[in-house]
């Protein structure tokens, strides 16, 4: 039986209509702007998302690195959240390309950085000091929708102090789903609402909407063109891309309400998962679940994930196991999970 696959929402593969499409593209040389699907993609992002002008990217880490080095110059300084993708998982890429020093802050427990000790991070007009220029979020973060009150205060505050905005927005869509069901609005509304606030905004095509590759920055006509320079000396500007761009057009169109599935199966398996002993499981936002290990459960914690694979079920982490829900996951799939994962617990 094919595995649960739990370890991340960018192991989907395509599907037959977004093969169909793929296939269909038709294709030029983007890097001479003459791919129609590309331009397409690009156009459409930026539409959708209320912005001039979109680039599309081999991945989310090219999208934040273009980003922060279309908004910064060498000795320049941004504003990020200890566990923002844009600090911590991309190999201090802005640092090591663009000499351009991040200013991490702790986060808050709901994901949020204090306004506070943003205000505070903002160094003044000083030789001694790194320019602070850019304060760059991440929505949803480690799966947590970050509230539309604290972006429109925290881009009011940065915008007050002369700093520009970028937005991690990866997993953009799984945050306007699940606002667009807190406020009763949708999907498509919410994203632009979000994005709106913010000078860029980057998102993949690649994690819960399913395309192979590929992810989009959108900002204004000149951040753009600056984030073209950028994205080819990176080497990120491709040729026949289009084939990869219908993939992405064909998830933003197919592919976004269905979020809200992916959100009730992570919803599901923290219910499944509750009341078994030595586990404690934070309620889940969107797609992602986090399960502490406590108590005696945690000598065992490194024979649970090759137990559950054994089983069929792929997670990662270690005392705090994470499982993201995603297209090629369903109620059976998570329900065996949940089984395995009782069954290792003889719950
Ligand atoms: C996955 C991810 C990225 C980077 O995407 P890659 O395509 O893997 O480079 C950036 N930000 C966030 C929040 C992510 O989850």
């Amino acid at each position: 039986m094919k595995p649960v696959d739990l370890r991340s929402d960018t192991v989907t593969q395509p599907t037959p209509g977004m093969r169909a499409a793929m296939a269909a593209a038709p294709l030029g040389d983007d890097v001479f702007g003459d791919d129609p699907s590309v331009n397409a993609l690009q156009e459409q992002v930026a539409g959708l998302l209320g912005f001039e002008a979109a680039l599309f990217v081999p991945t989310g880490t090219q999208g934040n690195l273009c980003g922060i080095l279309s908004h910064c110059q060498r000795g320049d300084e941004y504003i990020v959240g200890q566990m923002q993708h844009a600090y911590r998982w991309e190999g201090g890429g802005a640092a090591v390309f663009g000499s351009v020093q991040p200013q991490p802050l702790e986060h808050e427990p709901d994901g949020s950085l204090a306004l506070a000790a943003i205000e505070a991070a903002i160094k003044p007009d000083d030789p001694h000091f790194a320019r602070t220029r850019l304060l760059a979020l991440e929505n949803t973060l480690g799966g947590k929708l970050l509230p539309f009150d604290y972006l429109q205060r925290a881009t009011a505050l940065a915008r007050s102090k002369g700093l520009a905005t970028h937005l991690d927005g990866a997993r953009l869509f799984n945050a306007s789903v699940a606002q667009a069901a807190h406020v009763g609005s949708d999907p498509r509304t919410e994203a632009r609402r979000i994005a709106g606030l913010f000078d860029s905004v980057s998102v993949c095509f690649s994690k819960g909407l399913g395309a192979p590759v590929g992810s989009a920055l959108c900002g204004s006509k000149d951040l753009v063109a600056r984030a073209r320079r950028i994205r080819k000396m990176a080497g990120g500007a491709m040729r026949q891309s289009g084939v990869l761009a219908a993939a992405a057009a064909y998830a933003l169109e197919q592919q976004v309400d269905r979020l809200a599935d992916d959100h009730a199966l992570a919803r599901r398996l923290a219910d499944g998962l509750q009341g078994i002993e030595g586990l404690q499981v934070e309620p889940p936002q969107t797609n992602i679940l986090f399960v502490d290990l406590v108590g005696p459960a945690r000598e065992r914690s490194a024979e649970l994930l090759p137990y559950l694979q054994r089983q069929g079920v792929l997670a990662t982490g270690l005392y705090r196991l994470r499982f993201v829900t995603h297209l090629d996951v369903d109620a059976a799939g998570v329900d065996r999970a949940i089984a395995a994962i009782r069954s290792f617990f003889h719950a």
